[in-house]
């Protein structure tokens, strides 16, 4: 009796792993199946890698897989993890942003004239230059400003910077505190930069300085070719600036017209052009202040509108800028945004973590006046309805992650919102903000963030690829520079991967 009992069991054993191994092959096909088709969905995955290419990512991708691994065994610090002002130098030393340097990253579509240029370049150039003056409010603030004779001005003296380095005790710290002037980077932001309005406000304290700088009109001449050199050893290719388009001075005081900026960007990008044909050029996003009357903005749109006219070229529309949660919303100005009819809009919108107020709804009103990208979109991922828009209409998205970061809207960027549009194949284009207040390359490092946290560990440089794409794509050059301007990326693209391959032979 007992041995029938003893083959039932056998038989009833066998049977039961039989079923349970059904049951697994189909459970990890149904999982593989799943994978599969979230891979399909991310960015990038239509391309399809060449061998060299393949090679190259196989960099990447093992040096990406080291840095995460060691994070979690080994517990050393993942540098998106944290604020950017404490693992700047962590980042420059990876072979990752080395490598993510040389790439040429195509365009940087949402950057600010007023944060061009590298802060060392306007301490080390621009306050070394003769009638170069500094004073300092009874409130403690600083302004600066060049003169041929600097006038009485008791509520805040001027004083001449080239004497006060010359009675500098240490010139490079006193170079030093001119640098800490013009940058909001701090040992301790957690510590002084509580909320986002503590940062921003260093933010407007900083332009505010550097704008009494650059708006001297042979800085401003300058100013515009050192940010085209800045960015194009940065290898980035082209540009579209979100400029204020201030009444430049002169020495006597005596000021242009705001257009009279357009012309000088004109002249400098032509004769750039000629020295670098590797550069496509870039266009000008007349910024409006959002913290203005009604009727300012009205007087800018027909500004605008008039630049449109006279510089088709160069001219790309009009958006408002400044911090939003403070400022106006777009529908403070509806009329007037109504009323124009030939300018396009390049809408900062949704840059917050306030759900449902009118800062979050900036988005609702950018897709309806038509914009032709969004600038942050932070808040998008809560908007189903204007994610939908994007995709169908094709407006990209203007993602800055350090920005971001800095500004407070996120502290871990693998918490960053575009995660979520870059896993789903949303029109996404990577860009800086206002790199050189914050001390970052122009375009390099924003890149890095990317790779290392809004993308996972099985992505790969087809997502970097398709965002260099993408910020050509997505930019407003004509249809045959843009066919140009892609064209040299592939070449600069080749270069890249053949300099990747040569600097990591010997590793
Ligand atoms: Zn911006």
């Amino acid at each position: 009796m007992m041995k029938y009992l003893y083959f039932a069991l056998y038989l009833f054993g066998i049977a039961l792993t039989s079923t349970t191994s059904t049951t697994l092959n189909a459970y990890l096909e149904e999982r593989e199946r799943l994978i599969t088709e979230e891979k399909r969905e991310r960015i990038g995955s239509n391309l399809v890698l060449t061998e060299k290419e393949l090679q190259v990512n196989g960099i990447f991708m093992d040096e990406r897989k080291k840095t995460i691994k060691s994070a979690i065994f080994n517990n050393t610090i993942f540098p998106p993890a944290l604020n950017f002002f404490k693992t700047k130098h962590l980042i420059d030393e990876s072979l990752i942003f080395q490598m993510i340097s040389k790439m040429p990253k195509g365009g940087a579509l949402h950057t600010h004239s007023t944060s061009l240029v590298s802060t060392d370049w306007l301490v080390q150039n621009i306050t070394y230059r003769p009638n170069c003056y500094m004073c300092r409010t009874f409130d403690d603030k600083y302004r600066f400003r060049f003169f041929e004779v600097a006038p009485f001005n008791p509520e805040c003296p001027w004083e001449s910077i080239a004497a006060l380095r010359r009675e500098s005790v240490n010139v490079a710290e006193f170079d030093k505190s001119l640098y800490d002037k013009f940058s909001v980077v701090i040992n301790d932001p957690e510590i002084q930069h509580v909320t986002v309005n503590d940062v921003w406000d260093d933010f407007k304290e900083a332009f505010t300085m550097i704008d009494g700088l650059i708006q001297h009109t042979p800085v401003f001449i300058d100013y515009i070719e050192q940010a085209m050199e800045e960015f194009l050893q940065d290898n980035v290719q082209y540009l579209e600036i979100r400029a204020d388009l201030p009444m430049l001075y002169n020495l006597d005081g005596s000021k242009y017209s705001r257009s009279y900026c357009m012309a000088i960007y004109q002249r400098q990008l032509r004769k750039f052009k000629l020295r670098h044909p590797g550069f496509s050029g870039f266009k000008i996003i007349v910024a409006g202040d959002r913290y203005l009357p009604r009727s300012a903005i009205w007087a800018d749109l027909q500004l605008a509108e008039t630049l449109n006219h006279y510089y088709p070229e160069l001219m790309a529309g009009y958006d408002l800028v400044f911090q939003e949660g403070r400022g106006n919303p777009h529908l403070f100005y509806i009329n007037e945004l109504l009323a124009v009819n030939n300018l396009s809009y390049f809408f900062h919108s949704g840059e917050t973590n306030w759900q449902g107020t009118s800062i979050d709804n900036n988005l609702v009103d950018a897709i309806l006046l038509n914009t032709t990208r969004i600038g942050h979109g932070f808040a998008i991922s809560k908007h189903p309805a204007i994610l939908q828009a994007t995709k169908e209409r094709g407006i990209a998205i203007e993602v800055n992650p350090i920005s971001n970061q800095v500004l407070h809207l996120v502290h871990d960027l693998r918490n960053h919102p575009a995660a979520m549009l870059i896993s789903q194949n949303y029109p996404v284009v990577i860009s800086s903000d206002d790199p050189a207040v914050w001390d970052a390359t122009p375009l390099s490092h924003d890149f890095y963030e990317t790779f290392m946290a809004l993308c996972g560990q099985n992505d790969d440089i087809r997502v970097l690829k398709q965002l260099a794409l993408n910020s050509l794509k997505y930019s407003v050059m004509s249809p045959e520079d843009k066919e140009r301007a892609i064209a040299l990326w592939h070449q600069h693209w080749a270069v890249f991967l053949d300099e990747v391959l040569a600097m990591t032979s010997s590793i």
